[in-house]
């Protein structure tokens, strides 16, 4: 089957690619071995200074890569905007950074010399999702790249041009070619990669199906994985929060990206003696939230990715109202021919409905209403998922106390929870493990050598 690029705003078809095939596929994987072979000989300020073109061509083209993740995936202007300069950040940190994290540590022991030495595995293979089609994949490249392995791309199937702009984006900037190649292919070409000698470990972010695939291929061939999948984070708001901004982060989490986003908070559980007057200031802020054309500064959200991802998106609503919750504000997939959805509200929402239960990948806000913040972290914490949960309280005491309580890979108090370069990234239970980013991100595809001298 062709792989198409489309539009999900206009529903216009924009590009149709063929897949590689077995012939393309095998040139790549041998490029890549090829290319390895000299890249982990290459010195770290040889690596750092074509990061640093890869992040110079990033930060003068940005308004051509956004136009092309908005077109490709909905994303208003601005969002697309701010990614391509994120993945310009991105290079930047492990240019600066790579050769220190990656240093010998010497370690003391009754050896005459001792240490950890870091070294590269090989051919990396990414696995990537669309919804932020440039920065899952620079999160993964640029750590990976610098510490001397090489990458190749299987993108998700609806975003063929985002994939083959990456892979002309490490080419300008000068990386031999193969270090950085994009494969165009279908899911069901992935497990062939895995299988092959020359690929050496697995990195993919997506649902939890495809992970749990994935890992099972990868784990059979005895390769390391890691895994950044779904999440349905808990913001939990006690009585003494700043309701104003708590209330405005909250519609921000829950809208990026017109709500697709894993790390958006996603189940909103707010003590009962303050939740009418949080949800009114959420149900407020949300209203006055504009769409309209992608390409205006002031749009805020769009369409959703796919057409088929709002039937989804619907259909769990539909579920969840029908076991008892309340629609707060009301919107939805009004138009069945398109891939808008409007915003909603849903309250009264409670374990055993979908909304509670399982991942609302778009901008569909539940609420549950608490007595206390011992019921909220039993709540919080009664989820597959862990992957990047928030309080909001003004005790700070407190609320660390009850952030390590949670069980998510991250937890933000009084702040939106988002990814920084400098802080490990990565979820925990059904949100898949390892990290990424921070000094950890880069030691996850690497051999972690003990060398001894007696
Ligand atoms: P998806 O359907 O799982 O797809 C992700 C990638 O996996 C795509 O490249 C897809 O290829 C591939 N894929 C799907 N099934 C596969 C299989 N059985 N074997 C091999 N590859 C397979 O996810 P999505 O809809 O694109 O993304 C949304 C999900 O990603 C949400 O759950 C979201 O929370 C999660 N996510 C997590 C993070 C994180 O950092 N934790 C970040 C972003 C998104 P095709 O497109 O060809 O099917």
């Amino acid at each position: 089957m062709a792989i198409q690029s489309l539009n999900p705003a206009t529903g216009k078809i924009e590009r149709t690619f063929e897949p590689h095939g077995a012939a393309d596929i095998e040139n790549m994987l041998k490029q890549g071995e090829k290319a390895y072979q000299n890249w982990r000989k290459t010195n770290f300020t040889h690596r750092a200074e074509l990061m640093r073109f890869c992040e110079g061509e990033l930060s003068g083209n940005t308004e051509k890569y956004a136009q092309i993740i908005t077109m490709e995936m909905g994303k208003p202007i601005q969002e697309a905007l701010a990614e391509v300069k994120k993945c310009a950040t991105v290079c930047e940190y492990y240019a600066a950074h790579a050769e220190t994290f990656l240093a010998d540590k010497q370690i003391k022991t009754g050896a005459t010399r001792s240490y950890i030495a870091y070294e590269p595995l090989g051919i990396v293979l990414a696995v990537m999702p669309w919804n932020f089609p440039f920065w899952q994949v620079f999160r993964f490249a640029a750590p990976a790249i610098m510490a001397g392995n090489v990458g190749i791309l299987k993108h998700a199937s609806n975003v063929p041009q985002c994939a083959l702009a990456i892979e002309e984006i490490f080419l300008k900037a000068g990386f031999p070619k193969g270090v950085f190649q994009t494969v165009l292919v279908e899911s069901d070409a992935v497990d062939t990669l895995i299988k092959d000698d020359r690929v050496k470990a697995v990195t993919l972010t997506g649902s939890e199906g495809a992970g749990a695939h994935v890992a099972s291929v990868a784990g059979k061939e005895i390769k390391k994985t890691v895994l950044e999948l779904g999440g349905s984070d808990a913001f939990i708001v006690l009585q003494d929060a700043n309701l104003e901004l708590a209330a405005e982060t909250a519609v921000r989490s829950r809208m990026i990206n017109t709500g697709q986003s894993c790390i958006a908070a996603k189940r909103f559980i707010v003590e009962k003696t303050v939740a009418e007057e949080f949800v009114q200031k959420m149900k407020t802020k949300m209203e006055a939230l504009k769409t309209g054309e992608l390409t205006s500064e002031d749009t805020q959200y769009g369409p959703l990715a796919r057409k088929d991802l709002a039937e989804t998106l619907a259909d769990q609503v539909k579920r969840s109202v029908d076991a008892g919750a309340k629609i707060v504000l009301d919107g939805g997939h009004k138009d069945k021919e398109t891939a808008f959805f409007q915003p909603m509200i849903l309250n009264n929402v409670k374990p055993g409905m979908p909304a509670f239960d399982e991942e609302l990948f778009g901008p569909v806000a539940a609420i549950i209403t608490v007595n206390d913040e011992e019921e909220a972290i039993l709540l919080a914490n009664n989820s597959r998922f862990g992957l990047g949960g928030s309080i909001w309280t003004q005790d700070h005491l407190k609320g660390q106390k009850l952030a390590r309580q949670m069980e998510s890979g991250a937890v933000f108090i009084n702040a939106l929870v988002a990814s920084h370069p400098e802080m490990p990234f990565g979820g925990i239970k059904k949100s898949g493990y390892g990290r990424e980013l921070s000094y950890i991100g880069i030691r996850e595809f690497v051999n972690q050598k003990t060398i001894w001298l007696a």
